[in-house]
């Protein structure tokens, strides 16, 4: 054989590889100049909103701001307009919009969830030990305890006093406000009880317990000298009686901003991104539609973390409520079964973050089907664990058509799967959906450090989460 036709076999093999094999291609290097310049300033938006919502009430509140914004009406208020938001005690929202084609066939659906791991204050909590005022907690989500001990932590909720009346708090934001936090104890003294357990076991939940304070109140012969001037500071400040934390929200997340992250600013270091990269991004894509040929529904639901129950979870029947809602403002009667038949003939996406690769751990991962940082927004096309119990498996034929629509508007994405199969899995709110007959596929963007108080995500993935779902939004 000679040397040309060598050459000539080799350029083959390469065209061939070129067309047969599946190429992952870092998000940055498949974009144009003209769109990698749009990336960090989308990044800015992104890391405000996650300082502003650190709890499913404030996001609501954000997103309610920015739809009323954007002249969203409210759904159960009659009257026209194409565009509608429907608040659901505070805690969770729909966006909705009206398309061009009928109700009937179908609408385009995203959700996401916008609460996070974190520290709940119990309802009876303040008490006083050696001196010290302390909060008693009941961590919620999935958290590692030891992530959470000898941080500054902000409270941030809502109290309902014996009136009736509400006390928002947001404490610890400002760099002026106090901030709380739970303390650990000395690795001098932490041997036995500590360091020799198993790191679940270390620190146990009721040790998670925040300071409030160690002044005195000034009376010598008052018991609990220290509690009890928490509580005057309180009343004096708030109206507050020890009674109003029983009917308080209170939770401690926290206090760090948003910040970018690494020499080259392409990360974001931040508390929520879990799952508010999905929240903010999906608003945004929201937000860009004009027109949009199907109708669209973005919901941003609450208690994703704990199994999505109770009446602000995607367990709840709001999303029944809405598109109820939706069926009148266009002009129809609404019935149970025309509920059904609308939301059965839709296609969803559920919005959430997937686990990254971590090169620290490569054991937890099957590299070929791992999500990884900067190569885009992943699919997921089943979740659940050990044997896909508990998925929620979208159908080959519904991936297909995904995936058309994210190469169609040049979405840098990739297909994974949450770790080994044997190691562990997870779950969203696709099954709660998936019910009503509707196509659905997990969709989000990878991140490390998921459930941490400070998870990292890549400004590149955050940008191609906000093209893909409004891909998905704008498709037909
Ligand atoms: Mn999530
Ligand atoms: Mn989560």
């Amino acid at each position: 054989m000679d040397m040309a036709v060598k050459e000539k076999d080799r350029d083959k093999t390469k065209e061939l590889e070129k067309k047969l094999k599946l190429q992952g291609k870092l998000a940055w290097d498949r974009m144009e100049e003209k769109e990698r310049k749009e990336v960090f300033p989308f990044a800015e938006g992104y890391k405000r909103f996650l300082d502003r919502a650190k709890t499913e009430r404030e996001a609501v509140r954000e997103i309610l701001e920015a739809a009323r914004k954007a002249v969203f009406r409210e759904l159960s208020r009659p009257g026209g307009g194409k565009k509608f938001f429907s608040v659901n005690k505070e805690k969770s929202i729909a966006l909705a919009l009206l398309g061009r084609s009928p109700l009937a066939e179908g609408l385009r659906i995203i959700v996401s969830h916008i609460d996070s791991p974190r520290i709940d204050l119990k309802q009876n909590p303040l008490y006083e030990d050696s001196d010290l005022a302390i909060f008693r907690t009941h961590y919620y989500g999935g958290i590692k305890k030891y992530q959470w001990v000898a941080i500054p932590l902000s409270l941030h909720g809502f109290i309902v006093k014996a009136d009736g009346s509400a006390l928002p708090v947001r404490i610890g934001e400002d760099p002026e406000d106090p901030v709380f936090v739970i303390n650990d104890l000395l690795p001098h003294l932490s041997g036995k009880v500590q360091d020799q357990k198993k790191l679940a076991e270390a620190i146990e939940g009721e040790k998670l317990t925040a300071l409030a304070g160690s002044l005195p109140y000034p009376d010598g012969e008052a018991k609990e000298r220290v509690k009890l001037r928490i509580l005057d500071l309180l009343h004096e400040k708030y109206g507050l009686v020890e009674e109003d934390f029983t009917s308080s929200e209170l939770e401690l997340v926290p206090a760090m901003k948003a910040r970018d992250a690494g020499f080259d600013r392409s990360l974001i270091g931040a508390y929520g991104q879990d799952d508010r990269a999905s929240a903010y991004t999906s608003l945004q894509a929201v937000l860009a539609l004009k027109n949009p040929s199907r109708p669209v529904l973005s919901l941003f639901v609450d208690k994703e973390e704990i199994g999505s129950e109770g009446n602000t979870g995607a367990q709840s029947l709001f999303i029944d409520e809405v598109v109820r809602g939706m069926i009148e403002r266009s002009g129809e009667t609404p019935s149970e079964a025309r509920v059904k038949k609308i939301l059965a003939h839709s296609k969803a996406i559920s919005a959430d973050v997937e686990s990254a690769f971590d090169p620290n751990y490569p054991e937890v991962h099957e590299k070929q089907n791992a999500g990884r940082i900067g190569y885009g927004v992943c699919l997921e096309k089943f979740t659940g664990h050990r044997g896909k119990a508990g998925a929620s498996d979208a159908r080959a034929e519904y991936v297909g058509e995904i995936r058309r629509i994210f190469n169609t508007r040049r979405v840098a994405w990739q297909m994974t799967e949450i770790g080994k199969v044997d190691e562990g899995g997870g779950g969203t709110v696709a099954k709660y959906l998936a019910v009503y007959g509707m196509d659905i596929i997990d969709c989000g963007v990878p991140v490390l450090s998921m459930h941490s108080p400070y998870e990292i995500a890549s400004k590149v993935d955050i940008y191609e989460a906000f093209k893909a779902y409004r891909a998905f939004l704008e498709s037909s």
